[in-house]
């Protein structure tokens, strides 16, 4: 950007959140003539942050005139390319950016960036551990804590670990993340992609589309929808898929209790059991992360310690409490069907299962097997648990519905016995009875220290 320049470069956000009021405050520090513009009612400490750098906004609407003179427009990840002002920002070929591509013109930074359906936040977390407790300076954003584009404004380092949901990749033209990961592909948020899981394919695909010969792309090689993506699409980067079944040369895999990675000859081979974090999905985790890691020339004694202390994030098969024996698990996160796969798939006894809440087109049939094999008693929680009883009514004995998490809990108490498990894990949305999947996990920890 020409600092210089007298007449100032027109930046309109749409949307104050968090990424919104970031790209604001780092357009103004790049002398940009800034306008932040949100539908609905700002929070009172993004107010407060516009105030102080002088940034104009407005709220409860757009004011058009103020919105159509944008030189560019940053686009909130909420806001979908269907409303009307999007459709006319683009009619008027004004470029309509997301925060992501908006931040990376202003930073030279080696970025690894981090999509898939589930695992993106645990593997976002994990690899940012791994690079920090091996030296290097490297920040954390995406969907996580402040901005990018506010750190990329405030506090830049030589490294970020971005989390990127296919919405902010949407937005995204020049961004090229030096290593990109794609942890799954399962159907999700298909309502964004006109019900197409081509379409969501293609947006996850995103992060590799301006990778070069010298970037790298690590992703699952168990993944049938991605493996034949890669087929029909190749891309330019360099391949390091990693797998829980199969050997690959360049890579990571399992055999037996060990991970192997292997980069150009250079191996490291680390022990599952060891992992703090359980299942296979984040035996899958651990591969990308240390994958990232090796790539980066973290020590290899530091990765494996920080594999074996790296104790995972909340919501996410969180170990709550163990009463009378037995263990409560949080599975909040878990808000479709692939992700409570891995969760029951983590379960070694018996378990009580707290599923249900917004139903997002949810087929469960992948789920028999497990439910089958590990599955004590189901308790609904949701508004509509139909779809759910059809799907196990003949399976399980035990279904009951229930209304509020603490009623969930307290049956769950009732029907667990020594050494099972209670595991919230809903394979659904949480809006119906909670404001969010974290006010679910909150109610549900909350419930159990209640016992
Ligand atoms: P995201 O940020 O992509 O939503 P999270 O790390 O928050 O991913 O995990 C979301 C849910 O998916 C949790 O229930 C978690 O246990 C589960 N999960 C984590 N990693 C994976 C994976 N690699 N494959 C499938 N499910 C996963």
């Amino acid at each position: 950007m020409n600092h210089n320049s007298k007449i100032k470069k027109r930046l309109v956000v749409l949307g104050a959140g968090e990424s919104g009021v970031g790209t604001a405050i780092l357009g103004k520090k790049e002398g940009f003539d800034v306008f932040v513009s949100d539908k609905g009612v700002i929070a009172n400490n993004y107010k407060e942050v516009l105030k102080n750098f002088e940034i104009e906004w407005e709220e409860q609407g757009h004011t058009e005139n103020k919105i159509l003179n944008a030189n560019i427009v940053m686009k909130s990840p909420g806001i979908p390319d269907k409303v009307t002002l999007i459709e006319k920002l683009h009619v008027k070929g004004i470029p309509v950016l997301s925060e992501i591509e908006f931040a990376a013109k202003y930073t030279d930074a080696q970025i690894v960036g981090i999509t898939g359906s589930n695992g993106k936040t645990t593997t976002t977390m994990l690899t940012h551990y791994v690079l920090k407790q091996g030296g290097l300076q490297v920040n954390m954003a995406g969907n996580i804590g402040d901005s990018f584009a506010k750190q990329v404004a405030e506090k830049d380092a030589p490294f970020y670990v971005l989390e990127l949901s296919s919405f902010q990749l949407d937005g995204i033209e020049d961004f090229t993340p030096h290593i990109a990961i794609l942890t799954n592909i399962t159907p999700d948020h298909l309502d964004r992609y006109e019900y197409k899981i081509e379409n969501y394919i293609a947006s996850k695909f995103r992060i590799a589309m301006n990778q070069k010969e010298e970037d790298y792309f690590i992703y699952d090689a168990d993944d049938k929808m991605i493996v034949e993506y890669l087929v029909k699409h190749p891309i330019r980067s360099r391949l390091l898929p990693f797998s829980l079944t199969k050997k690959v040369e360049n890579g990571a895999y399992v055999e037996g209790e060990n991970i192997i990675i292997t980069i150009d000859n250079n191996k490291i081979i680390m022990s599952t059991t060891n992992l703090a974090l359980k299942g296979n999905h984040n035996v899958k985790n651990a591969m990308a992360a240390s994958t990232v890691s090796q790539l980066l020339k973290i020590r290899k004694a530091t990765i494996r310690e920080c594999l074996e202390n790296f104790h995972g994030v909340e919501h996410r098969l969180e170990n709550v409490l163990k009463i009378n024996n037995v263990q409560y698990i949080n599975d909040s996160k878990a808000t479709n069907v692939n992700a409570t796969f891995y969760a029951l798939d983590a379960m070694k006894s018996a378990t009580v299962w707290i599923v249900g809440g917004v139903d997002k087109g949810n087929d469960y049939t992948e789920l028999y097997p497990l439910v089958n094999e590990k599955v004590k008693a189901i308790i609904c929680l949701g508004v509509d648990n139909s779809k759910i009883i059809n799907a196990f009514g003949n399976c399980i004995d035990y279904i009951v519905e229930t209304q509020s998490m603490k009623e969930a809990v307290e049956m769950a108490y009732k029907i667990a016995d020594r050494n099972e498990n209670v595991l919230l894990s809903p394979a659904c949305a949480s809006f119906d009875l909670f404001k969010n999947y974290e006010e679910r996990g909150r109610q549900f920890k909350e419930a159990v220290r209640e016992l």
